[in-house]
This record gives structure tokens, C-alpha cells and sequence, in this order.
């Protein structure tokens, strides 16, 4: 199985292009996913599989699946498929095969921010 080497160009979650998101005020706010990682490092609890089917749980590669099967594994709170260093550059290596949690996160959210704000990113 082909597994991506990291993030496209842009987010990783649903940011637009120039990763600008509307936050709670209303006004626009920079959440550069490539430059945080904080929501892939919060809590072993975040990247648990949800709603995937079989097949696509099959496409991630185990080294990276918790022993439980339930989630995806971590170093005590850091996916284990997170590379890089939090909040200064990361990437996702499953990017292609993430979870659905993965992808319904969004830039800018009540979770995002609970995440960025425990490493001190604003
Ligand atoms: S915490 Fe927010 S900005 Fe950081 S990687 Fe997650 S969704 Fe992107
Ligand atoms: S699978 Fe990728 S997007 Fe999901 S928590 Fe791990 S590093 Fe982050």
C-alpha cells in the first residue's frame, strides 16, 4: 500500500488553501496546519477510529495502529504517525489512509484551539 510521505501543500484538516478560517468572532485567523501538529499530540484518546469500514482501517499501516485496535497508536500523547516538531513544521505520514476523526477535525474549532492552546500556539 502506497502511504503518503505527509500533508499535501496545504492543511491536513479543512482550512482553505492560504489556511485562513473564520474563528468564533467572526473574524479570519491563521491555523497553519504544517506548523502546528498540537490536535495530533493532545491525547492518546483523539485519533480512535470511528465510523471507518474494514477495508480502510486495512489500509493503514500497523505500526501505527494501537494494539487495541482501536485508534491509532501513540507515544504517550503524540500520534505515532505525526512527524516533526509541534508547532514549528509536521506532517502527517498516513495522510492519505487517516482516520475519519482526522478529517472531520477543523482548523479553527473548539478541539483545535483546546489543542494549540495546551502547546501554546496562538
Ligand atoms: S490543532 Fe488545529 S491548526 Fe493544529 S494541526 Fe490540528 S486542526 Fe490544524
Ligand atoms: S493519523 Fe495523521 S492526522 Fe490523524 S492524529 Fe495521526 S498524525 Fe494526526
Amino acid at each position: 500500500m502506497a502511504v503518503s510521505s505527509g500533508r499535501p501543500d496545504h492543511d491536513r484538516h479543512d482550512a482553505g488553501n492560504d489556511g485562513l478560517v473564520e474563528d468564533d468572532e467572526g473574524g479570519e485567523s491563521l491555523f497553519d496546519c504544517q506548523a502546528c501538529g498540537a490536535c495530533c499530540s493532545y491525547s492518546e484518546e483523539w485519533p480512535r477510529f470511528t465510523t471507518e469500514s474494514d477495508e480502510a482501517l486495512d489500509l493503514i499501516p500497523l505500526q501505527f495502529v494501537a494494539a487495541d485496535q482501536r485508534g491509532m497508536r501513540c507515544e504517550d500523547s503524540r500520534c505515532s504517525a505525526l512527524t516533526g516538531r509541534v508547532g514549528v513544521s509536521t506532517s502527517c505520514g498516513v495522510y492519505d489512509v487517516r482516520p475519519d476523526v482526522c478529517r472531520e477535525c477543523s482548523p479553527g474549532d473548539y478541539a483545535c484551539k483546546t489543542a494549540r492552546a495546551a502547546f501554546g500556539i496562538k
